[in-house]
């Protein structure tokens, strides 16, 4: 292989899809006039959503950040209450579990995974516990269903933060409807994108019941509290042209990820992070990890303008951050995981240049980074 030259293409970090129709479809609804979260075009996205990921209710959002508070407020998280959450969670997931007046409780992942350590949460559920948060992080599976069945078991909610994993599988199910409630994110940077945005996913008509009213000012019927969280009708449709799009997306990011993985040396110093059976991973990122933090790999990987989370955004487990360090509880496994995996783009927007171009560099650098 020739020796890549070490400018990064542009481009690698962004996707910015525009589908066909899409313009036309907002212009119509401007014609139409009707732009609130009360619109028509809020209810057809709901119903495509309930259709695309198999459910029976979607209730579509402002942000995925309020999809988590109106689920967290849903199973009765209040002060006094206690959210249990994995230690890889970012603060965008453990947030809105201090808006709601919860108190994060902290759990380690098993080892080399991202899935919640059975005997750690065990340990700490008490009857104080309202719910447990799972988190396919990077668009990975958990393998977070045993967690579920034995927190059904115990009458316990379990919460997927599933802002990242639109169309990942986990054990052949579709992230986001393993556990009582999926909630996602339609921000600019997740592979389902209305600008600003999110939804919950639920099969249960009570908790249906509740985030619908309670996100929607309880319907104004003056006795029941609620808050605002609706979405803007204009982004309802450009989410139901987008959805229309995901499996072609995720198709394509599928095929940049193998492209990827196929330039790796085959002794497995550097690999992809461990999928669980039954499991695919949408490819939000294409997660690399080796046993132990590699800084070799690591510095050859920023110096080309590809550094992992950990560098590029100062990813960390949730507890090394000041606003969570007094719920710091011992996890080695998500220390080690977050210092040693590596995140590469594998996006629709990637030019067959920009893939060899990194393919390239990872063939050189994995080369470099064996003991
Ligand atoms: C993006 C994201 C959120 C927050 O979603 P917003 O739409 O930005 O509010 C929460 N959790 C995770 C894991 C995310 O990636």
């Amino acid at each position: 292989m020739t020796r890549p030259t070490s400018r990064a293409p542009a481009g690698l970090d962004r996707y910015a899809p525009v589908p066909t129709g899409e313009p036309l479809a907002l212009a119509a609804l401007l014609g139409d006039g009707r732009l609130s979260g009360g619109s028509p075009a809020v209810t057809d996205y709901e119903h495509d959503l309930t259709r695309w990921f198999g459910v029976n209710y979607a209730v579509a959002v402002n942000s995925g950040t309020s999809a988590l508070h109106a689920a967290l407020h849903a199973v009765g998280a209040t002060p006094g209450t206690e959210i249990i959450g994995p230690a890889t969670a970012p603060p965008a997931t453990a947030m809105p579990i201090l808006t709601a007046g919860g108190t994060p409780v902290i759990v380690d992942v098993r080892r080399g995974a991202l899935g919640l350590d059975l005997d750690d949460l065990q340990r700490v559920i008490t009857d104080k516990t309202r719910a447990v948060i799972s988190l396919p992080l990077w668009g990975y599976p958990t393998g977070d269903k045993d967690a579920a069945a034995l927190l059904a078991q115990a009458g316990i909610p379990l919460i997927e933060d599933a802002a990242q994993a639109h169309g990942t599988r986990d054990a052949g199910e579709l992230a986001g409807t393993i556990g009582g409630l999926g909630c996602f994110s339609t921000h600019d940077r997740k592979l389902l994108s209305t600008g600003e945005g999110g939804f919950v996913l639920t099969n249960n008509p009570e908790l249906h019941q509740r985030i619908e009213s309670w996100t929607r000012l309880g319907h104004l019927d003056g006795a029941t509290h609620g808050v605002n969280y609706k979405l803007a009708a204009p982004l309802a449709v450009i989410g139901h042209h987008r959805l229309a799009h995901l499996a072609g997306q995720l198709a394509t990011r599928r095929a940049n990820a193998q492209r990827l993985l196929a330039a790796l040396p085959a002794d497995g110093v550097i690999r992809e992070l461990g999928v669980p059976p039954g499991g695919s991973p949408n490819q939000y990122t294409l997660v690399l990890t080796a046993d132990t933090p590699n800084p070799r790999f690591a510095e050859g990987l920023q110096s080309a303008g590809i550094a992992q989370d950990s560098r590029q955004y100062g990813y960390r487990p949730l507890y090394q951050r000041p606003l969570f360090a007094r719920y710091s509880r011992p996890c080695p496994h998500a220390e080690v995981l977050a210092a040693s995996t590596y995140q590469l783009p594998t996006h629709p927007g990637l030019s067959p240049a920009a893939l060899d171009w990194i393919a390239a560099h990872l063939a050189d650098l994995a080369q470099g980074a064996r003991p």
